[in-house]
């Protein structure tokens, strides 16, 4: 089966807004064994959205529209989709009521135009939006089926998973199910090198790459009569990935970060946390906040940005800064260390590095970062040369911080396991 996308709003064709949905909606699709050709983005004009609507609907056999769903003037997509597909716009009642409560629950009146948001098409499957007032609908049409569903992504993501999901599922005999191996600290050309050949050979399940900012992750996917033989489809191929890539792999679980898995890995063995981070400026510190539960490990963190700052908070030498500059391997190593020895933590991670635009020269390029990982009081320095703007470079950065401490805490763990201690 087919799907193919169109995305409505004028904001979209200038750029204000990146087409998030279309990310996530193709993500989605393919994970339900679904084929997309086509994704196209049009502006808020009645003629050139049939125009293309009409001709999806004569390539593909689903076509999901998002945004324009709204009140005003210019939101016209079911309007549009309504005339093409031959159905009337008739008044939804328990829609209409569904409005009524929305406002009233939050002490507002609504306008009159808001009741135009209960008029759906005829014939229609109305699917109801628990954040926010815009319903969604799927009208089949002998052609093609066509799901209209509300453009902000906090309506679109919940919308499409309760009601969207359940019936594009409903509509293959074979049941698709998916498994993501997520690895960290290689690039995405070797793990594509180490796969080639099962990707060259697949038939059921599938196997694609695809990179992340400092991860790759491989999805195995199969299709089968149920779930169970799915799941047993995908299990030898997650199988022969574990043997290619081994430690490199941090998780198979869906839900699973890689702060998560740093997270986890300092919680299972007891090990306490802290970060000194210049370049990365507590991006790394907000990842790692993210994850629940974190707060058992990490206790605090030191945001030095200057030279002062390395030396008053984490007592890096002021001959190191002198000889070796505030971005080096020498300076990572004694901010890792000072951090470790001041915080009073078994784990420390520091960055240092240059994120640009400005402040590189030839011989310190923008992108140079040092990260320094100690554990237990052994520390390992790492050089890494970035690519991208400010932010990428910071992103990448926070990235390679959390895979060189998996790396180290892993390699601590198998030399005490071993009971070669250093
Ligand atoms: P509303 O009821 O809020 O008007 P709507 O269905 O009419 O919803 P739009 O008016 O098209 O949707 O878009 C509302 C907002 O949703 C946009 O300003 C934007 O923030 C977000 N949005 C719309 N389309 C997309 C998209 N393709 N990707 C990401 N965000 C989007």
């Amino acid at each position: 089966m087919t799907v193919e996308f169109i995305c409505v709003g004028t904001e979209l064709l200038l750029g204000n807004i990146v087409n998030t949905n279309a990310a996530y909606l193709s993500e989605k699709c393919a994970g339900l064994g679904l084929s997309c050709y086509f994704q196209t983005v049009v502006g808020d004009n009645a003629q050139r959205l049939a125009m293309v609507l009409k001709t999806a609907m004569e390539r593909s056999d689903i076509v999901i529209l998002s945004g324009g769903l709204g009140p005003t003037e210019d939101d016209l997509t079911k309007e549009v989709a309504a005339e093409v597909c031959g159905r009337k716009l008739l008044m939804h009642e328990s829609s209409r009521k569904s409005i009524a409560r929305f406002f009233e629950e939050r002490g507002m009146v609504p306008t009159e135009n808001n009741w135009k948001q209960a008029m759906m098409p005829e014939d229609a499957v109305i699917l109801e939006n628990h954040n926010g007032t815009a319903p969604g609908a799927i009208i089949e049409t002998e052609t093609a089926r066509v799901i209209l569903l509300p453009g902000p992504p906090n309506e679109l993501y919940p919308l499409f998973e309760e009601s969207v999901e359940p019936y594009l599922r409903g509509l293959t005999p074979q049941v698709i199910c998916s498994q993501t191996v997520k690895i960290c600290g290689l690039g995405e050309s070797k793990v594509e090198t180490m796969v080639k050949d099962l990707i060259d050979g697949q038939t059921n399940p599938t196997i694609a790459t695809y990179a992340k900012t400092g991860e790759v992750h491989i999805r195995v996917t199969a299709a089968a009569e149920d779930t169970k033989a799915a799941n047993k489809c995908i299990k030898p191929m997650v199988k022969e990935l574990k043997a290619r890539f081994g430690n490199d792999i941090y998780t198979t679980e869906e839900d699973v970060t890689l702060e998560k898995a740093v997270t986890d890995l300092l919680l299972a063995n007891d090990l306490s946390l802290t970060c000194a981070e210049s370049c990365t400026g507590g991006l790394l510190s907000g990842r790692l906040v993210n994850v629940p539960g974190v707060s058992e490990v990490y206790k605090s963190g030191y945001i030095t940005y200057s030279n002062k700052a390395k030396r008053k908070l984490l007592g890096v030498k002021k001959a190191t800064l002198q000889k070796y500059g505030a971005v080096s391997a020498q300076v990572a190593e004694e901010m890792a260390k000072g951090a470790a020895l001041f915080a009073k933590t078994d784990v420390s991670v520091a960055v240092t590095g240059i994120a640009g635009p400005d402040g590189g020269t030839e011989e310190k390029p923008v992108g140079l970062v040092y990260i320094a990982c100690c554990v237990k009081g052994k520390t390992t320095v790492k050089k890494y040369q970035f690519g991208g703007n400010r932010s990428k470079v910071r992103e990448s950065a926070v990235s390679a911080a959390l895979s060189l401490m998996r790396g180290c805490m892993l390699e601590y763990f198998s030399k005490v396991t071993f009971g070669k201690k250093d």
